[in-house]
């Protein structure tokens, strides 16, 4: 697909401070489980937090085309670093751009265009993960208000969010119809942000339970019309899947990069590793996974950018970008030995970080039921 000059330049910007500033501190992100406050605000001052937001917010208002040629750059970095500034361009914020009336776009946007609010999307609950329908969360009008009573689970961002998008009940009697879309701010009343979740990998991104007590939402906050909010989430998901999978193309170019220069290098049995004839073969099944994957990843950015909905190409692009993904980090670290399991190498850390992308925004097994219905529709 043919990228505007104007994105090549801001990925090749992008590129240039993923080398030169993001991946001396992956290490340091690892190890601290926290993002350092001089990434955030470089990144500000790059408009990265706004890539997505249109020009008229103060953002860059790139299409998907330009949001994922810039998430394949991010995968080349830390992932927890990657996560964190896509998770806000990408879910964090697509709500408010796809439903939020004038005055929402306004309070909000410019604010989170320039990084100083950090967005963050609360669909899953306890009992409701690949099931979102089975939410439990209900808003109830009451005046100029809405009271918000419930929770929400593994919500990333949320620990230094300041904007929450959070879908709840307005109307059980509709079912899905009667799920609906708000925008929360830290803060408000009856509103509880739980300690961050210790998980496998991506450290350095928040991951954290929301509680509401009788949450106190002014009217105007409710996004969209009331029951759009499942909808919505769906739209945003079916995005958000997409610039996943473009971020595990990153992910792929990176390590396959870092295998082929370390077959070069290290010597065993008097020659090049690069010599073993069975270690070309896993580096030419990691190569085709990676040129695959990313060929899936465009047809659903075309896909989508036609107008269609691209629900099919979106699920196809993750599932399969993810699995890829899972064996070209498994492969680099068998590649790299006894050197793959050591955490200098940064080899594991990509393994482990590569476990989340099969799970999240709908784990592999729901992308093959969503392939799967959209395929017995078609027939
Ligand atoms: C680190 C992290 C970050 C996250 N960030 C966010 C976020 O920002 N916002 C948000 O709203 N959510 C977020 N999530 C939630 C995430 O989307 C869910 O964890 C995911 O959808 C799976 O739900 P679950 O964990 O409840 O697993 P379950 O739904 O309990 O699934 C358990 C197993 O059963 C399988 N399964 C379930 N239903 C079916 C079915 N119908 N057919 C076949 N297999 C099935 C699943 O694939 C899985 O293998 C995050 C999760 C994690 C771990």
């Amino acid at each position: 697909m043919q990228l505007s000059p104007e994105v090549v330049r801001l990925c090749e910007e992008v590129r240039r401070f993923v080398e030169k500033e993001v991946d001396p501190r992956a290490r340091w992100i690892e190890e601290h489980d926290a993002i350092p406050d001089e990434l955030v605000r470089m990144a500000r001052e790059m408009g990265l937090f706004g890539i997505t937001i249109p020009e008229q917010y103060g953002g860059i208002g790139l299409d998907l085309a330009g949001k994922c040629a810039i998430e394949e750059v991010m995968g080349r970095t830390s992932y927890a670093f990657a996560t964190f500034l896509g998770n806000h361009t990408g879910i964090g914020t697509a709500g408010i751009v796809a439903l939020g009336t004038e005055a929402q776009k306004k309070k909000y946007l410019p604010r989170m265009a320039s990084g100083e609010w950090l967005g963050c999307f609360a669909l899953t609950e306890p009992q409701a993960g690949s099931d979102p329908a089975a939410m439990r969360a209900t808003a109830v009008r009451k005046g100029d208000r809405y009271l918000l009573n419930g929770e929400k689970t593994f919500i990333t961002n949320g620990g230094v969010a300041q904007v929450f998008t959070v879908m709840a009940i307005t109307d059980r009697s509709k079912g899905i119809k009667g799920i609906s879309a708000f925008i929360l701010e830290r803060g408000f009343p009856g509103f509880a942000i739980g300690r961050n979740e210790h998980k496998m990998g991506m450290h350095g991104v928040t991951t954290v339970p929301l509680a509401f007590n009788n949450c106190e939402i002014p009217a105007e906050n409710l996004l969209g019309p009331e029951g759009m909010g499942y909808v919505q989430a769906l739209k945003t998901l079916t995005m958000g899947r997409v610039t996943i999978a473009a971020r595990c193309c990153g992910m792929m170019d990176r390590l396959i990069e870092r295998c082929v220069e370390y077959m070069k290098t290290r010597v065993q049995g008097g020659k090049k590793i690069a010599e073993h004839q069975g270690l070309q073969w896993m580096l030419a099944d990691m190569g085709v996974a990676r040129d695959a994957a990313r060929l899936l990843t465009w047809r659903a950015v075309e896909t989508m950018l036609g107008g269609e909905r691209g629900t099919l190409e979106a699920s196809a692009a993750k599932l399969f970008a993810t699995e890829a993904l899972a064996k070209v980090a498994d492969c680099a670290v068998q590649i790299y030995g006894g050197m793959g399991y050591m955490r200098e190498a940064g080899i594991e850390t990509a393994y482990r970080d590569a476990r989340i992308t099969r799970i999240y925004e709908g784990s592999s097994e729901i992308q093959r039921n969503i392939i799967a219905a959209q395929l017995l529709k078609d027939a």
